[in-house]
């Protein structure tokens, strides 16, 4: 097993070992503290990480970095000037990580661990977590996400067996808040949804101190210009004083979850060189005033996954509280009392984690390459087709093999892996069964074995029979948002989004689908088809989404031309830990490309990101007028007030420098989002009725053409298909689901036409009445000639071909607009 489980967190880190039924949290070594600090510095040739590192903040904050897990998967480094280089959130992540290893005191390599991530991360983010693992020696890292260890770390200290029910964990720790909806039923345990801000947490408590209490105080006492700038940037005046007043403001915050009342002490110099012997005292109603908004967020958040999932709060058994801030009496009693819900702070918020991912660590076994399987061996020459269930409640499961061909004077054996089962030699028919006895919270292992009649091992099909028993078990884990492919038509300048795993499906998934190649690619060429994959609400505007990666085919790969509406296949595949695998299969060029899939890095460019900001503001002007003149007040006056939200979004990126070294950018990027997916929540309506009348239009013509005496039996059994799904279509309020259905309304219609001379003929004259309008004129009035002529002779294949010429003759932007309407049918 793994066994081994950590809390990489954004303030704090901790790790933990599975044994026997037991979890114990590892000390550190030196602090006899449970928790190691996530903060790196770099002293000359020496990396600190820890409690010594922290402290280092104060004299050196040029060459001390935290919190960098707000950062992970982007393409942002911190510069670290003794160095003269910078180092990336990944690289620093696997110092905190290798620190860990320390921690564990009995002598065990750690090999392999589970490494636990916040809810909201996505996938670039999970990813480059886990190459943090990789990076700090581990062979197998398996991700998990944190509310999930919570509820384990609690479902297993409290030993009330519950079959059924649901509950809340509420994370706010000291950079990013999680709250998840957790659900056990028949034992199995799952995370129904999830909400969460990143950037929301403890360290905002402390900046919020400094920012409305001792700002204001040094600047009564003092003289000071611009003093919250000099303290925030790198390389301000007052920057070290930032840091020590960061740590002390945070001592006094903790007091005061104690103490109904904290001091700060310090000293400091003004801008004109005067001593200041700061002496200020906090008291806990101030500093609840304080974070009374941000607290008033995480509610909010709690609202909106219980709405979202029609669930009144008496249904619910209790609110789980983990995270450092959640010490905080307030942020007890504030979401106990504006919620109603049984606060439950029975596990340590700060280890829980840590202690939960240990669990999970215990029944998950480690997959490393120095142990290769019979099957990895040898290619099977038996293949036996096995049934059973992976997770049991039991203290036994039923197994069935099911065997073809010959195996005459065959026997098998099936052994468990801790020794303490063995079948025993047994003769091998064509269906075999037997009860496997399984070892209590535990995973089982067992190995199946067959023999042929002379007693010599066979290879099978068949890998370890792996069976995981206990009370609880985690089902798996949901994605945080859908992802969708978005196939790039060059030719019409379209994209077509398409969801591939929906928000909140179980890992690992895995899909197969086909489409088409929206253009011709010729083997050789430079040109490629490019798909992009992307993650975020499906139905949402582009900006609302985020690129995660990309899958691209060039002409150079390519064995032979890959036509225009040709087939492609393509396979994608999530592990439970989020590795994106991606197969390309090309029909036409029997081409396989295998693991196609660039993770792309979060990269914010704030140029970028105010081009976007300012293309939401153009639009939303006239979203604004149309909910006017609709008196649909309500919405006009929310765009209003996103309005306002945008322009201040633009006036704070406008701030901002390229090299920003402070995470604001990734703020903003993620508030424009979320600005985003709500102007499409409030327009999308009238998207949606506007599409589906269309929808309607174009079923109408599709039925039409249906009758004529040109359609076959076959397009009347296409037309069937269509419109087979259409209520589950229709309700999905998918724009681009439905629109795909429009479109196949739209080519099934065309595929009829064309068969008419008449159509083809009207077509001809349409497109011969705009020659002026060809690229080759020449060769327009050739064709068109040759047409005339086919008409004569009614020779109807050939005047389809020249139809084709001539529409081919025309510059893509007037293709766009002719395709449908020069048909006659749009
Ligand atoms: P993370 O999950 O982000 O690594 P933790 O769960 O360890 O963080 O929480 C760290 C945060 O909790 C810090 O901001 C710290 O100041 C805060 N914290 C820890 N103990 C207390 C306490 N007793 N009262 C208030 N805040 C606390
Ligand atoms: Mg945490």
């Amino acid at each position: 097993m793994i066994n081994f489980g950590i809390d990489l967190g954004t303030t704090n880190s901790a790790i933990a070992k599975f044994e026997k039924g037991k979890v114990e949290v590892f000390r550190n070594p030196v602090s006899l503290k449970q928790t190691l600090p996530s903060v790196v510095a770099f002293r000359k040739n020496r990396i600190i990480v820890g409690d010594k590192a922290r402290e280092y903040l104060e004299k050196d904050p040029k060459n001390v970095v935290g919190a960098f897990k707000r950062k992970m998967g982007t393409t942002d480094k911190y510069p670290i000037a003794s160095l003269g280089e910078s180092k990336s959130p990944t690289e620093l992540s696997a110092y905190v990580l290798k620190e860990l290893k320390n921690f564990v005191h009995t002598g065990e390599q750690v090999e392999a661990a589970v490494v636990t991530i916040p809810a909201s991360f996505d996938t670039i983010q999970a990813n480059a977590t886990k190459q943090a693992g990789y990076e700090a020696g581990f062979e197998q890292v398996m991700l998990l996400q944190e509310p999930i260890a919570a509820s384990l770390a609690y479902a297993n200290k409290e030993d009330e067996a519950f079959e059924k029910g649901q509950w809340l964990v509420y994370d706010l720790g000291g950079g990013t808040f999680d709250v998840a909806l957790v659900r056990i039923e028949n034992g199995e345990m799952k995370v129904i949804d999830h909400e969460g801000d990143n950037f929301l947490g403890g360290t905002d408590f402390d900046k919020l101190i400094v920012e409305n209490i001792v700002i204001p105080y040094l600047e009564k006492e003092g003289h000071f210009e611009n003093l919250e700038k000099e303290m925030k940037s790198a390389s301000g005046r007052y920057n070290k004083l930032y840091h020590i007043l960061l740590k002390k403001t945070e001592e006094a915050k903790i007091l005061l979850s104690n103490n109904d009342s904290a001091e700060i002490e310090f000293e400091t110099e003004d801008d004109d060189g005067a001593d200041i012997d700061g002496y200020l005292s906090i008291s806990r109603s101030q500093f609840e005033a304080l974070i009374r908004s941000e607290i008033q967020d995480t509610v909010d958040m709690v609202d909106a996954i219980l709405s979202r999932n029609s669930i009144a709060t008496k249904d619910l058994k209790y609110i789980l509280m983990v995270g450092g801030s959640t010490y905080i009496p307030f942020v007890r009693e504030f979401v106990g009392t504006e919620l109603g819900i049984s606060v439950n702070c029975n596990i340590d918020p700060t280890t829980a984690i840590a202690v939960g991912a240990a669990f999970y660590a215990g029944t998950k076994p480690k997959n490393i390459a120095s142990t290769p399987s019979i099957k990895e061996l040898q290619t099977p020459q038996l293949f036996i087709k096995t049934a059973f269930q992976k997770t049991s409640q039991d203290d036994e499961e039923y197994f069935i093999a099911l065997t073809e061909g010959n195996i005459k004077g065959y026997f098998y054996r099936i052994t468990r892996r801790d020794g303490g089962y063995d079948s025993g030699l047994k003769p091998l028919g064509n269906r075999v069964s037997e009860y496997l006895p399984l070892l209590k919270n535990a995973f089982n292992q067992f190995d199946f074995k067959a023999f042929d009649d002379k007693n010599n091992l066979i290879a099978t099909n068949v890998d370890t029979i792996g069976i995981t028993q206990g009370r609880y078990n985690v089902v798996g884990q949901p994605i945080p948002n859908d992802i969708c492919l978005e196939v790039d038509d060059l030719e019409s300048q379209q994209t077509v989004l398409e969801v591939i795993f929906e928000k909140n499906s179980i890992l690992p998934t895995k899909r197969t689908l086909v489409k088409e190649v929206t253009k011709t690619i010729r083997k050789g060429s430079e040109e490629r088809v490019t798909i992009n994959v992307v993650e975020g609400p499906s139905y949402a505007l582009p900006s609302a989404n985020q690129t995660i990666g990309f899958i691209s085919v060039s002409g150079k790969e390519l064995t032979r031309d890959l036509v225009k509406g040709s087939d492609i296949e393509i396979t994608l595949e999530m592990s439970e830990s989020r590795d994106l695998m991606i197969n390309v299969y090309l029909m036409l060029t029997d081409q396989e490309f295998e693991n196609t899939f660039n993770p792309a890095e979060r990269h914010v460019n704030i140029n970028r990101l105010s081009e976007e900001l300012f293309k939401l503001y153009d639009s939303i002007n006239p979203e604004i007028q149309e909910a006017e003149q609709q008196e649909n007040f309500e919405a006009a006056a929310e765009l209003s007030t996103i309005k306002k939200e945008i322009r201040s979004l633009l006036m704070k990126a406008k701030r901002l420098t390229e090299d920003d070294v402070t995470d604001e950018k990734f703020q903003l990027e993620d508030q424009k989002r979320k600005l985003a997916q709500r102007i499409d929540n409030l327009t999308r309506d009238k998207h949606i009725i506007k599409i589906k009348m269309e929808y309607f239009q174009a079923k109408k013509l599709c039925a039409e053409s249906i009758d004529y005496e040109e359609a076959t039996d076959d397009d009347r059994k296409r037309f069937e298909y269509i419109i087979s799904d259409e209520k589950a279509v229709l309700t999905t309020n998918s724009r681009l689901k439905i629109q795909e259905k429009i479109d196949q309304f739209y080519d099934l219609r065309i595929k009829i036409l064309w068969r008419s001379p008449n159509f083809v003929m009207n077509l001809f004259y349409i497109y011969a009445a705009r020659k002026d309008e060809f690229t080759n004129k020449k060769r327009g009035e050739e064709l068109i000639k040759q047409g005339e002529e086919a008409i004569d002779n009614e020779t109807w294949d050939k005047l389809r071909l020249i139809v084709n010429q001539l529409y081919s003759l025309f510059p893509k932007e007037i293709q766009q607009t002719i395709e449908r309407g020069g048909t006659g049918i749009g």
